[in-house]
């Protein structure tokens, strides 16, 4: 084993000695213990001689070396470390440096291993390679350049040659330079000429003007000696000026004396005649009151000569002297007087008004001479303001006979309205008066055409009902052209299904023409919408005026009815209607004329064929009156067509009234209908109609009473009646509907169908209507409709659910209670427990209070609800809902559209309460 070590040891040596790498050991103190012969190679120095030293002492930079062996030692191992040893004779050797430290057996670190690498050739190599790296640059750099020298060179080639193009043309210029040089020496010898010749004549012209200078001289003296001569002239002149002013100054002044006296002597001419021209009297009065003077229109207006007028008294020419004597005392005391009104009196009688003005004049002293009077003749000038006033009076009482006028006028226009208000009022009346027992008359007629009879009976019961169909028909144009007149035609907006409100009517013609042996075609465009919106009534109207026109007047062939989409786009949808048929044709002369009033296209067609010629007329009104138009083509014997086009809004709402009809024939068994009808003949018509289907009915003649017979017994189907007494069809219905909560179907019985009427009837909650006289056919179809449908309330289903859905996502919002209660699950769970408890009282006092019309507390229930809408989020609409009812409540009056109202808000609070009750059950769920 020892052997073995020191062979180990031996071998160890003799690598370490063999290794071209210088190898060293170092003490802890960086003194060096050992190295191989390498080291001694690298550093010139002797084995003994390294031995001991420091081992930093043979580098160029002996602080990097000892920084190299300290971090061995601290770290353990370093590699890679450059250094560059110099040896004795100064040589240097770049050495990367490995270092590690070595243990014994214990791990004390006993020192430290270092291996140096000659990297001097790798350095040369490296930098060779960089010079290489350099040169190639440096070629690239060269190519580039020559590569640019090249394009310089091309660029300089170029140059020259515009350089040699432009030398030659500065060849070719220089030569016209040249060429001009020589004209212009040519021309400069000739200037040079030239100017001998200009300086010759400037020579000349000099020796001229030398000459003239000194005539000037000469004359300058001259005119000197003259002008001393001329100024004495002037001296002599002014002297004589002078003394001819003087004289002609004087023969002026002469002058103008002779014309002043001239002037004189012509203004007081013309004064004088001025005064007699003057047409107004002129009168000079001494102090005493005596005339003294006057003009000729004095003598004129008194009738008296001037000799005559003169020294009398100027008062006696008066109407009224001492009115007279007061001007001329205030003349004096004022020194004038204006305006003064007197009435002057001729010879003859004649008198005049005058207006006085007069002043005093005085002598050169100032003493009052005497008074100057101007009277001013104002007959004419008071004729014409009398005249004035009488016009004036005539003006007001003309003014007062034409307001009488007027108001006679006015009352006879407000007569004329109220007459016609009376003519509508009186046709509606009596259309409604007429309307009853007609029904009564044909729906009697119908039931005993179901009996047995004769033959010759039986006609005449034909006669009595064709009589009662015609009378019917006539009295309801009427009854629609006065609503037309009086603008009261108003139209509905509902959804409806266009196809199946159109079949439906369509369906009521099918035995009138298989009775004509007819055959009724049918196109309907399925491109049309199944839900419009508008006013099915209408609709419904004027096809049915049109196709029993088509029936009446055709006697063989077909009749086609074609319901085709015209345009369509997001809004709205245009649709054509057309009524075609093969019968006997308009002539074209009339086809203007059928669409007025009471016109047919010819004389004969009433009695032919019967009717009012009131129908087109009224078809025109409908379509007009709702943007339509419609036309009609026809061809006598062959045929005609009527199409008419509207247009309707489009919806996404469901249609509110379905018009399936359901057939006569169905089995419909144990249906009890409860009729109210105040009408006794009505009410005995229906009676017989119903129970003719096997139905069994019962009787009330008003809302009431229907009400008390409904706490007592159930009915398949109510009929109402709307106008009643004590209680009428509408409020009966609203009772039923929202106090009774039934649901059982209501189907309006109307006189007059208005879409006010249907209006209302759908507010309350009526299913359907039916129109009087009642179709026995359309009647059974309806009450077939309802009874055999599971769930009766086939309108009210879908009025809740069109309601409801709109709820669904918009009826309550918890967002404000939850950030009120900071989302507390007890206090939120309070909140909704408390609106649970409140409002089904509430609501129920808002509907009784409406049922009796107690608008106080209908206001108050109302108010109670508000606040509870905004803490469960109930939406502004519900608010706003709540706010009108209690406008409306505030007018004390049942007005339209209040019960609506109250519906639409008991069905939002029920709603929200059924929400609620949900949510309230949610959040106790939570915290359970
Ligand atoms: P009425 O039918 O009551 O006479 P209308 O106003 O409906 O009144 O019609 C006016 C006239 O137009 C009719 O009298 C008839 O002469 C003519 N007319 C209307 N429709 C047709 C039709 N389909 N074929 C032939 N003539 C028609």
């Amino acid at each position: 084993m020892e052997r073995t070590k020191s062979h180990e040891s031996q071998y160890a040596s003799s690598l370490i000695e063999a290794s071209l790498d210088p190898l060293i050991t170092i003490s802890i103190e960086g003194k060096i213990t050992d190295m191989n012969q390498a080291k001694v190679d690298i550093t010139g120095i002797e084995r003994n001689k390294l031995i001991g030293t420091h081992f930093y002492d043979y580098f160029t930079e002996a602080e990097k070396a000892r920084t190299f062996y300290e971090e061995v030692f601290a770290v353990g191992a370093i590699t890679n470390f450059p250094l560059t040893i110099r040896n004795k004779s100064g040589n240097l050797t770049d050495v990367l440096f490995n270092g590690s430290v070595y243990k014994d057996d214990q791990g004390n670190i006993l020192g430290a291993v270092v291996v140096g690498r000659d990297i001097s050739e790798q350095k040369w190599a490296r930098e060779l390679q960089e010079a290489n790296k350099e040169l190639a640059f440096q070629n690239d750099e060269k190519e580039k350049r020559a590569a640019e020298l090249v394009i310089a060179n091309k660029e300089l080639a170029f140059q020259n040659e515009v350089k040699e193009k432009r030398a030659a043309e500065l060849i070719l210029a220089n030569k016209e330079l040249a060429f001009q040089n020589d004209e212009k020496e040519k021309r400069a010898q000739e200037l040079i000429v030239a100017n001998k010749e200009l300086l010759f004549q400037n020579e000349e012209k000099e020796k001229r003007a030398a000459e003239l200078i000194i005539a000037n001289k000469e004359l300058a003296l001259q005119n000197k000696e003259k002008k001393k001569l001329a100024d004495e002239l002037i001296i002599a002149d002014k002297e004589l000026d002078y003394q001819n002013e003087e004289k002609e100054r004087r023969s002026v002044a002469s002058k103008k004396l002779e014309a002043f006296t001239y002037s004189l002597k012509l203004a007081s001419q013309y004064s004088l005649s001025l005064i007699e021209a003057s047409r107004d009297p002129m009168v000079v009065i001494s102090p005493e009151g005596k005339i003294t003077d006057m003009n000729e229109a004095t003598a004129n207006i008194t009738g008296l000569t001037r000799d005559e007028l003169k020294g009398t008294d100027f008062l006696d020419y008066f109407t009224e002297p001492q009115k007279a004597r007061h001007v001329y005392q205030e003349v004096f005391a004022k020194e004038s007087v204006a305006d003064s009104p007197l009435t002057l009196r001729h010879a003859n009688g004649k008198l005049t008004d005058v207006l006085f003005n007069g002043s005093v004049y005085k002598d050169d002293r100032g003493n009052v001479i005497g008074v100057v009077i101007v009277a001013r003749d104002v007959t004419e000038q008071k004729r014409i303001a009398n005249e004035l006033t009488e016009a004036i009076v005539f003006a007001e009482l003309a003014v007062g006979i034409a307001e009488e006028a007027k108001e006679k006028a006015e009352s006879a226009k407000h007569i004329a309205e109220n007459a016609v208000k009376a003519k509508q009022q009186f046709l509606s009346n009596m259309s409604h008066e007429i309307r009853t027992p007609m029904n009564a008359i044909i729906g009697f007629t119908k039931v005993l055409l179901k009996t047995e009879f004769t033959a010759k009976q039986k006609e005449y019961l034909h006669a009595i009902k064709m009589s009662g169909d015609a009378l019917i028909v006539l009295i309801n144009d009427i009854l629609d052209l006065a609503k037309v007149d009086a603008g009261k035609m108003t139209f509905e907006q509902i959804p409806f299904k266009m196809e199946a409100s159109i079949s439906a009517m369509l369906h009521l013609f099918e035995t009138k023409i298989q009775e004509k042996n007819l055959k009724l075609i049918r196109k309907y465009d399925k491109n049309i919408p199944e839900v419009l919106v508008g006013d099915p009534v209408r609709l419904h109207q004027i096809i049915l005026n049109l196709v029993s026109n088509a029936v009446k007047f055709t006697m063989k062939g077909k009749i086609s009815v074609n319901v085709s989409l015209i345009s369509e786009d997001d809004k709205q949808a245009t649709v054509q209607f057309s009524v075609c048929d093969t019968g006997i044709g308009i002539p074209e002369s009339k086809i203007e004329k059928i669409f007025e009033n009471f016109q047919q296209a010819s004389s004969g067609t009433s009695r032919l064929y019967g009717g009012t010629g009131l129908g087109l007329a009224i078809v025109k009104q409908l379509v007009e009156t709702q943007g339509g138009t419609i036309s009609v083509k026809s061809v006598v014997n062959e045929g005609s067509t009527f199409s008419f086009e509207l247009s309707f809004l489009k919806t996404a709402e469901a249609a509110e009234i379905e018009s399936a009809i359901h057939d006569l024939d169905t089995e419909l068994k144990n249906i009890t209908i409860l009729v109210v009808e105040d009408i006794l003949l009505n009410q005995l018509l229906m009676k017989t109609v119903l129970e003719d289907f096997g139905f069994e009915i019962d009787i009330a003649e008003n809302g009431k009473i229907a009400i008390e017979k409904l706490r007592d017994k159930n009915y398949d189907v109510i009929l109402m009646d709307l106008q009643m007494p004590e209680m009428n069809g509408f409020e009966a219905t609203d009772f039923i509907r929202n106090i009774m909560n039934l649901e059982t179907p209501i189907i309006a019985l109307t006189a007059d169908v208005t879409t006010v009427d249907l209006a209302k009837c759908k507010a309350v909650g009526m299913n359907d209507y039916i129109a009087k006289p009642v179709d026995e056919r359309l009647l059974y179809s309806k009450i077939a409709g309802f009874v055999k449908k599971p769930d009766h309330k086939k309108r009210n289903d879908l009025h809740e659910i069109a309601i409801t859905e709109d709820i669904v996502k918009s009826c309550i919002d918890l967002a404000y209670l939850n950030q009120r209660t900071k989302s507390h699950p007890k206090l939120m769970m309070e909140m909704i427990s408390a609106y649970l408890d409140q409002t089904p009282p509430l609501i129920l006092a808002m509907k009784q209070s409406l049922t009796e019309k107690n608008w106080d507390l209908l206001y108050a229930s109302v108010h109670k609800m508000i606040p509870s809408f905004s803490i469960m989020g109930m939406g502004i609409d519900s608010e706003n809902m709540a706010k009108k009812i209690q406008e409306y409540a505030s007018t004390q009056i049942q007005s339209e559209g209040i019960s609506e109202l109250v519906l639409q808000l008991e069905t939002i609070c029920i709603q929200a309460c059924v929400e609620l009750k949900e949510e309230f059950n949610r959040i106790k769920q939570t915290i359970s």
